[in-house]
C-alpha cells in the first residue's frame, strides 16, 4: 500500500470516529442540506460568515458512509477562517482533484491534507460521497438556501 493511501485510511477512520466541527451552531448565517441518494449520505452544513466574507464558523451534521462524513469533517477544518474567495478556490481544486483534472503532487494548490482524497478518482461511485459536503458548502455560501443533490 502506498504511503498516501495508508494516510488516507488513517484519516478517514480518525475523522469518522471523531468528526470535527460536528453539530448545529446556535447562530449561523448560511445553511444548506446536501443529499447523495446513490449512497444515502446526508449533510447539513451551517456557516457563519462575517461582513468581510470570512468563514468565522462552519459546522455540520450528517449521516452516511465514512467517506462522506470524513470529507465533511476535513472540509470544515480546512475552510474555517478562510475568505469566501479562498474557500471557493479550494472547492474548485478539490473537485478538480477527485475528478482527475488536478494532480496535487505536481500542480500548485491549497489543498493541504485534503490531498489524501486524490485516490477517490479511481472509484467513480465514491466521488459523489467525497464531494457532497463541498456541494453543500457551495450551496450555502452562495446563499440560495436550496437543497443540493449530487444527482443534479
Ligand atoms: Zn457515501
Amino acid at each position: 500500500m502506498s504511503k498516501l493511501s495508508q494516510l488516507y485510511q488513517q484519516l478517514i477512520i480518525d475523522h469518522c470516529k471523531k468528526p470535527r466541527n460536528f453539530g448545529k451552531p446556535e447562530h449561523c448565517t448560511h445553511h444548506c442540506e446536501g443529499h447523495n441518494p446513490l449512497c444515502g449520505d446526508n449533510i447539513s452544513l451551517y456557516l457563519e460568515v462575517d461582513e468581510e466574507d470570512i468563514v468565522q464558523n462552519i459546522k455540520f451534521e450528517g449521516s452516511g458512509c465514512s467517506i462522506s462524513q470524513a470529507s465533511a469533517s476535513m472540509m470544515t477544518q480546512s475552510l474555517k477562517g478562510k475568505s469566501k474567495e479562498e474557500a471557493l478556490q479550494i472547492f474548485e481544486e478539490f473537485q478538480g482533484m477527485i475528478m482527475g483534472n488536478l494532480d496535487p503532487e505536481i500542480e500548485e494548490n491549497k489543498l493541504g491534507k485534503l490531498a489524501v482524497f486524490s485516490g477517490v478518482k479511481e472509484y467513480p461511485s465514491r466521488v459523489k460521497c467525497a464531494i457532497l459536503a463541498w456541494h453543500a458548502f457551495n450551496g450555502a455560501i452562495n446563499s440560495d438556501g436550496k437543497e443540493v443533490s449530487t444527482e443534479e
